[in-house]
């Protein structure tokens, strides 16, 4: 182990972390201890760190801020290279912008904000790193961030940065190819719509604000919606928090995961909920909105396996 560390040290100084405790450390509060998270604070690090790991054959994991992730209550052996605020540095060109994946996503949304250009306001509130929203295809108001993209710079396992296309992204409703492939992404080309009135911008971004934050519960953590929304369930019941609420769910809890009594679409930890709570809750939920109403609900939420598999909740 102190061999490896120290390989791990000299090709990301600064940026190794031992025994990092994922109850501590991830969105949710949940999870055990991480044997190792490294941070790489430029994309030549992240190429040497992929490089390496790859020769070595050992498994590895990408995440962001955690805010879509539930980790195994056992904790994690795989390597976690973690993509955050060592690696956020934004360019403006025009009616373009060239970002770090690490970039927080509020700040991001500012960012387009000042430089005079509209059309990020619907992620101003999305607490999560750009990648992590790439690789998702994050979005709120019916929107995903795959529009706005033009290009995005991902690093395969050999260490090679590779350049996709926005149509090799494979961007559909809450998807991407990052999402099945073993790609970091590093960064990205994004455009966007030059505006007169930076005002009517802010005014927007701080509506959609106070708007979430009247919606959704802000003080117990949790992981953004659980489910995805159905189209065909949808049509004829309804989104999942409205189905989830009428079924009488709200505040029907297993340990301490609990159905928000917010919204019926965000389970909180109310302290120390663990992973098979969280996932005996959403089996739960799920069964019983299929028998109620014939539709299944897939999962936004992935979960972590101890190995560093990640899989739909
Ligand atoms: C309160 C709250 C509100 C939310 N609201 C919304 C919303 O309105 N709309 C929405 O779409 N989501 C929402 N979410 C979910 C979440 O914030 C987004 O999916 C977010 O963009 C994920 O970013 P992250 O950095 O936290 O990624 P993580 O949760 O760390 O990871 C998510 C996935 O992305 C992958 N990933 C992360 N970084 C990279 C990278 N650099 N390269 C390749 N893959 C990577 C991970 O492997 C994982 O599969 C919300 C979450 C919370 C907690």
């Amino acid at each position: 182990m102190e061999e490896l560390i120290s390989s791990l040290s000299r090709l990301c100084p600064g940026g190794v972390h031992r025994n990092v405790s994922l109850a501590q450390f991830s969105r949710w509060k949940i999870g055990g201890i991480a044997d190792l998270v490294v941070e790489p604070g430029s994309l030549e690090e992240l190429s040497a760190l992929r490089a390496f790991i790859s020769r070595e054959g050992l498994a590895n994991v990408v995440i962001g801020e955690t805010s879509n992730l539930l980790f195994a209550d056992e904790g994690l052996r795989a390597i976690c290279i973690r993509i955050g605020s060592r690696l956020a540095n934004v360019q403006v060109d025009g009616d373009e912008l060239v970002a770090d994946a690490g970039i927080w996503v509020p700040c991001f949304a500012r960012r387009v904000m000042q430089a005079g250009l509209t059309g990020a306001e619907h992620i101003c509130g999305i607490p999560g790193t750009l990648g992590g929203l790439i690789c998702m295809n994050g979005g709120s108001q019916g929107n995903n961030i795959g529009t706005a993209v033009l290009a995005v710079t991902a690093v395969n396992k050999d260490g090679v940065a590779l350049t996709l296309s926005q149509k090799e992204c494979g961007f559909a409703y809450r998807r991407s190819v990052f999402q099945e492939q073993d790609l970091v992404i590093s960064k990205a080309r994004l455009r966007f719509l030059q505006i007169e009135e930076k005002r009517v911008v802010r005014r927007q971004m701080s509506a959609l604000l106070h708007d979430r934050n009247c919606k959704f519960p802000r003080k117990k953590p949790n992981c953004g919606s659980v489910f995805k929304s159905n189209p065909a369930m949808y049509a004829e019941f309804g989104p999942p928090g409205a189905v989830i609420e009428r079924m009488g769910f709200k505040g029907y809890r297993i340990g301490d995961a609990v159905v928000s009594t917010q919204h019926a679409n965000f389970f909180v930890n109310e302290g120390s909920a663990r992973a098979a709570d969280m996932l005996r809750l959403i089996r739960e939920v799920r069964e019983a909105v299929y028998a109620e109403s014939g539709h299944q609900m897939e999962a936004e939420v992935r979960f972590v396996t101890q190995e560093g598999s990640i899989v739909s909740a």
